[in-house]
């Protein structure tokens, strides 16, 4: 199995059990059953009540994408 590039995954800690993984927070715990970045992300910027602003801030801008306002 490999793991996606994307460093979603350093907030977390794998473990593995019969043919699955699970993911959980390293900062406050949680564990998704089925991991999945976006999932992961998610947790990171709006659920995760310990991680810090800085983390958030790192991952938030990196799913942003600009917004560009047409006007008339
Ligand atoms: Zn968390």
């Amino acid at each position: 199995m490999v793991l996606p590039s994307s460093d979603i995954w350093q907030l977390f800690d794998i473990e593995k059990t019969d043919k699955k993984s699970k993911a959980v927070c390293k900062f406050c715990c949680f564990k998704y059953a089925f991991p999945n970045a976006t999932r992961m992300t998610n947790h990171i910027l709006n659920q995760c009540s310990k991680c810090t602003l800085e983390i958030k801030q790192k991952y938030g801008n990196q799913k942003k994408k600009k917004v560009t306002k047409i006007s008339c």
